[in-house]
């Protein structure tokens, strides 16, 4: 990722807003880079991805606003406050984008502080690729650049603050509790923990109602073809997994709908040994038509 860089002294209000930002951006680069690379598995399920991360001054409180506009370069108007490792490279942070395809963004916030940030989001999503128009202001100039946009599978990442040790997908979004976050202490240990949420939207369980032990067998088991073909470490897969195992007060996991860790690990283990071998063999990572995710692993 592009670090933010600016020469100069940030209170400590400013430097928490940077150092959110900061997490947003890992979050949006892993996300970007699993929705991406799980594009095929996903038929039907595509949007447009740009690898932008868009913040609006409305989005802060009285009290906070103008410490963000200086930790952030915000203009007047959504903002580019991130821009994710070789995405959206004609898109540099703090432009403020104008319209977007030709629709303009709107002046001023209308419903809510979020809205015009959902307007620029709604529109790149939408876009069709391999490009999307965009009007932005750099500076004093007004000026027209082209992104490139990349089929993704559809979901939107996002963090929630808090100190449990969450996870949730709702069929669109994808959750992350900031104590998740430090928990993965590398951008491959979060991506292990990110697929197994974007699997349970590719897989469509929020559909479910109700948890299900098969799920996160399914979600556990696409997640690591999912980290394969994003590209990140699956070496990283069992440290992560298995860190999480050691605490025992994560909620989702031991409310009794996720499976037994045993079990569950043992799954994993194994779907990595499959991504392995295909990857030796120079085969596309997807599951074989063989495998049946949504039995758990018999020899136990
Ligand atoms: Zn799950």
């Amino acid at each position: 990722m592009f670090a933010i860089a600016l020469a100069l002294v940030l209170t400590p209000q400013q430097a928490a807003i940077r150092a959110l930002a900061d997490q947003d951006m890992r979050v949006a680069t892993v996300g970007t880079r699993l929705a991406q690379g799980a594009a095929a598995m996903c038929p039907g399920q595509h949007l447009s991805t740009a690898g932008l991360v868009i913040q609006d001054a409305a989005q802060y409180s009285a009290a906070t606003r103008d410490d963000a506009r200086s930790a952030l370069m915000l203009g007047e108007g959504p903002t580019v406050v991130g821009v994710v490792e070789g995405a959206g490279l004609a898109a540099r942070i703090g432009d403020v984008v104008v319209a977007v395809d030709g629709a303009t963004v709107a002046a001023r916030p209308r419903a809510g502080a979020y809205d015009r940030v959902a307007q620029v989001e709604d529109a790149i999503e939408g876009a069709t690729a391999p490009k999307v128009a965009l009007d932005i202001r750099r500076g004093g100039a007004s000026l027209p650049i082209d992104l490139a946009v990349v089929a993704g599978c559809r979901s939107r990442f996002q963090i929630v603050q808090g100190g449990l040790d969450k996870t949730q997908a709702d069929g669109r979004y994808v959750q992350i509790s900031e104590r998740m976050l430090s928990l993965a202490p590398t951008d491959d240990a979060l991506a292990a923990i990110m697929a197994h949420e974007l699997a349970h939207n590719i897989l469509r369980h929020a559909a479910l109602k109700t948890p299900s032990k098969l799920a996160e067998y399914e979600a556990d088991r696409l997640s690591v073809w999912l980290v394969g073909r994003a590209g990140y470490d699956l070496g990283a897969v069992m440290p992560f997994w298995e860190a999480l195992k050691k605490r025992s007060d994560y909620g989702i996991f031991s409310d009794g709908t996720h499976p037994g860790w045993k079990n569950r690990l043992a799954a994993i283990a194994a779907t990595l040994a499959e991504v392995r071998a295909q990857k030796a063999a120079g085969a596309p990572l997807v599951p074989s038509p063989q495998e049946d995710a949504s039995q758990p692993p018999k020899a136990r």
